[in-house]
């Protein structure tokens, strides 16, 4: 379908980790095929790459980060640092862009939910401010939570409690709610509190994610924040889509497919953790010993702990062991990956994308959440879409081979399969023509457009008088 220009820009800023930059460039292109003219702020950290996007317009701003603090050991101290130092740069590209007469006018901002320093910066220049959450309803809505859950007594997480229900979230247990290791203990809750904060008050609130999928989260958020809600996901399988260009910030390792296409249909395990879960040599030792207990065929993504490495070193005799069963690399086409008929079941950290990304594919799924809202992820795939395992406690061979032999081998895994593809056929119901995601697009844009009419930012330099 020919695309109609809609003589209008819409600006959208990724916060620079892998699982943030993937979506909002996902979003921006949806967008660009709806006809908008798309310009990507973006930190120098982790910058997008613009030559796979030679349709939008990308826009640096200084992020002020030393070398040692341009990091995602810490995912969460990095983006409190952006929040703090990235306001006036942001303001000043801007706004000199807003009065750059060759650009369609800029009419909105899309920042990530991350980056909340947005508010301040939107507010100064008088733009409209929609915010997506590149992470699911469900998982937002118990970071939503935070200060009732604080309340309640079920903050900060007591390991002794783990197995108590948290009855304002069910099917919750103590042990599933987010947590995040950082510099400060007290980050992951303040960074919470703020995010729904300045959420709540932008003009909208974009998701990645489908009405069926998660339904109560939705309207129970719809509630709770009181603003227009857009659930248009998933957007990597979006009809719409203007490209497929690879938003990857390292390039994936190609030899997986022609390996793939050697093996029985959904014989193999895919085996990744995300672009930031760090897995000690312990448990690597104990993943190895355990996909290789399970003579399942498998291919893992194990990433190098530094770019002075090749991969993150595997025990001694176990690639011996295992010969062609298996295959090993350090970053793979996981989208492809996961669409390959020979893949039978995915062992994931359950990052939001990671997870939807399998759903859509109906991959059932072996869960190993590491932060974040990782595990509140995992129990659902568990225990509400029931389209997954969950690996108890720490990691250990033999428990790695009883999931694998669950999901791969025995009854069980069969019914799960069978779910998981009633589930992607859901995700692919929702974006058909008057599906639940396309009629939110066409909220969303309709939204967007609306501003077209009552532009209000400042004339060029009015805010900095
Ligand atoms: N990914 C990939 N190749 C890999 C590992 C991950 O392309 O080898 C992509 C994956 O498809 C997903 C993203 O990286 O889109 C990871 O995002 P997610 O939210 O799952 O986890 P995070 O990295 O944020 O922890």
């Amino acid at each position: 379908m020919e695309r109609q220009r809609k003589g209008v820009s819409v600006v959208l800023i990724p916060s620079p980790l892998q699982g943030h930059i993937a979506p909002i460039l996902g979003l921006a292109d949806i967008l660009y095929s709806n006809g908008f003219s798309i310009i990507i702020g973006h930190t120098l950290f982790n910058s997008p790459n613009p030559s796979a996007y030679p349709h939008f317009s990308f826009l640096p701003f200084s992020d002020q980060l030393t070398e040692s603090e341009a990091s995602t050991s810490d995912p969460l101290h990095l983006t409190n640092l952006i929040n703090i130092r990235c306001a006036l740069p942001l303001t000043r590209s801007l706004s000199q862009l807003l009065s750059d007469p060759s650009l369609d006018p800029i009419v909105c901002f899309i920042s990530d939910a991350a980056l909340h320093f947005t508010r301040s910066v939107c507010d100064s220049l008088r733009l409209p401010r929609l915010v997506l959450r590149t992470g699911g309803a469900s998982s937002f809505l118990v970071f939503s939570l935070f200060p009732l859950l604080r309340q309640r007594g079920y903050l900060p997480i007591q390991e002794c409690r783990g197995e108590e229900a948290v009855v304002e979230l069910p099917p919750l247990k103590v042990k599933d709610l987010p947590r995040m290791e950082s510099k400060d203990p007290e980050a992951l809750y303040e960074f919470a509190c703020r995010m729904s904060d300045e959420l709540k008050s932008s003009s909208g609130v974009i998701w990645n994610t489908f009405e069926e999928l998660e339904i109560s989260a939705l309207e129970r958020l719809r509630h709770e924040l009181g603003i227009p809600s857009y659930p248009i996901g998933p957007f990597h399988k979006h009809p719409t889509l203007a490209s497929h260009s690879s938003s990857a910030l390292r390039s994936p390792d190609e030899s997986c497919i022609p390996w793939l296409d050697t093996r029985e249909p959904n014989s193999v395990l895919y085996v990744s953790l995300g672009s930031i879960a760090a897995v000690s040599e312990r448990e690597v030792v104990e993943m190895a010993w355990g996909l290789a207990n399970s003579r399942q065929p498998f291919l893992w993504v194990l990433r190098p702990r530094s770019e002075s490495e090749w991969l993150q070193p595997l025990p001694e005799g176990f690639m011996e062991s295992v010969g062609g069963r298996g295959h090993v690399v350090r970053w793979a086409p996981q989208t492809q990956v996961l669409s390959h008929p020979a893949v039978g079941a995915f062992w994931t950290h359950n990052g939001w994308n990671s997870t939807l990304e399998s759903i859509c594919e109906g991959v059932p799924m072996i869960c190993m959440p590491c932060f974040a809202d990782q595990k509140v992820n995992a129990k659902y795939v568990s225990d509400v879409w029931k389209v997954g395992v969950q690996l108890p406690g720490e990691v250990e061979r033999g428990e790695v081979e009883k999931a694998i032999a669950r999901i791969m081998v025995e009854d069980e895994g069969k019914f799960t399969r069978e779910r998981a593809l009633e589930l992607k056929h859901k995700a692919s119901l929702c974006l058909q023509q008057h599906g639940s995601s396309r009629r939110s697009l066409d909220a969303l844009i309709s939204h967007i457009l609306s501003y077209n009419n009552r532009q209000t930012h400042p004339v060029a330099g009015e805010e900095a008088k």
